[in-house]
């Protein structure tokens, strides 16, 4: 494999110019950075489980767990270790060797962090690798859990910086970027992407996209969610984005960072195979695998199993490669192990 140099100065113009590109022209490209970079037909498969449920005071305009929309979430506390172990344990024995911790909170509290701690280390425990995505980190929180055995955090910035109040008003896009910087600090491995499909524009795409590829280290993995609209959310109705448009992100993801894993994550049941496959064809390398992320549906494993026979796909089994590219395979997921809103934020909304 020919290692594609890594840029952290994309302009808008730049990005905009790949989103512009023949859709032919565009997705060879892509393909070509991702054999460049990767096993082409390897995908990584994860799974994600909910440690804590709804009733979050955000406001996050695509999430169902946000409490002030009646979504028919049911708000569930953060779960006893032993019953997060317990299905670490299956996790572990349907081949995970990565287990992914979703809570919805708008960040933990100090007195969370000790609780998570432990959950952390007694997953760690079992041999597997771990991932939280537990909302904006305070002060010595992303070190505690790195000292408690975690290995990856995900946070997502969700869209681009100019879009961003439309979308969420709680928190700022500020906000995210300091919690990304403490996730880097304290040397655990970033997760982080966002969703496309919320009402923005193609520039506004390309403006997540530049904005994933001009942080100070590209995420070792960087999933590209399409929204989800859930009824009583406020994108309820928001209209479906053309299918080839959600490749194109794809394509341009891979071309930015190319040694990054591109996930193919919330969104996945509303495309059908063919989009599927030209997914991975544009260079994504991973996806969510189970029949839910946290509230919203996901396809079923054996359909996903299915499809891997249908195109020649093999599950991706390296744990490391580059440095930057990580590994979280699963080569089957229980279907309740799958989590995360079916949408994003960092939270466990959809990663
Ligand atoms: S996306 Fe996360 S932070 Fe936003 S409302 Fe949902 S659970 Fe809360």
């Amino acid at each position: 494999m020919t290692a594609t140099p890594t840029r952290h100065d994309w302009t808008r113009d730049e990005v905009l110019a790949l989103f512009d590109l023949p859709f032919n022209d565009l997705l060879y490209r892509a393909h070509t950075v991702h054999q460049e970079n990767h096993d082409s037909n390897a995908v990584q498969v994860s799974t994600l489980l909910s440690i804590k449920t709804g009733g979050c005071p955000e406001d996050c305009a695509y999430c169902p767990q946000a409490a002030r929309y009646d979504t028919g979430v049911q708000a569930q506390k953060l779960m006893e270790i032993d019953d997060v172990l317990a299905r670490a344990k299956a996790a572990k024995a349907a081949g995970a060797s990565r287990f992914c911790m979703g809570a919805a909170w708008r960040g933990p509290k100090d007195r969370d962090i000790p609780k998570v701690a432990a959950i952390v280390s007694a997953v760690k425990g079992l041999g597997l690798e771990t991932c939280a995505t537990l909302g904006l980190l305070g002060d010595g929180h992303a070190q505690a859990l790195k000292d408690a055995g975690l290995d990856y955090y995900n946070h997502n910035i969700d869209t681009a910086p100019e879009f961003y109040g439309e979308i969420i008003h709680t928190r700022e896009y500020q906000d995210r970027l300091e919690t990304l910087g403490q996730v880097r600090d304290a040397g655990l491995k970033t997760c982080c992407g966002g969703i496309v499909g919320m009402g923005e524009t193609r520039e506004q795409r390309a403006g997540l996209l530049q904005a994933l590829a001009n942080l100070p280290e590209h995420p070792q993995s960087v999933p590209i969610n399409q929204l989800v609209p859930v009824p009583g959310t406020p994108l309820a109705n928001t209209d479906k984005l053309d299918p080839f448009e959600f490749v194109r992100a794809i394509a341009v993801a891979r071309i930015l960072m190319p040694r990054s894993i591109v996930r193919l994550s919330a969104g996945r049941q509303q495309m059908d195979d063919a989009v599927q496959a030209l997914c991975f064809f544009a260079g994504a390398g991973s996806i969510f695998a189970g029949d839910k992320l946290l509230t919203t549906g996901n396809p079923d494993v054996a359909h996903d199993h299915a499809l891997f026979r249908r195109l020649d796909l093999h599950p991706l089994d390296v744990v490391e490669t580059s440095g930057t590219v990580h590994a979280d395979i699963l080569d089957s997921a229980s279907a309740d192990e799958a989590a995360c809103c079916g949408n994003s934020c960092g939270c466990g909304a959809a990663a």
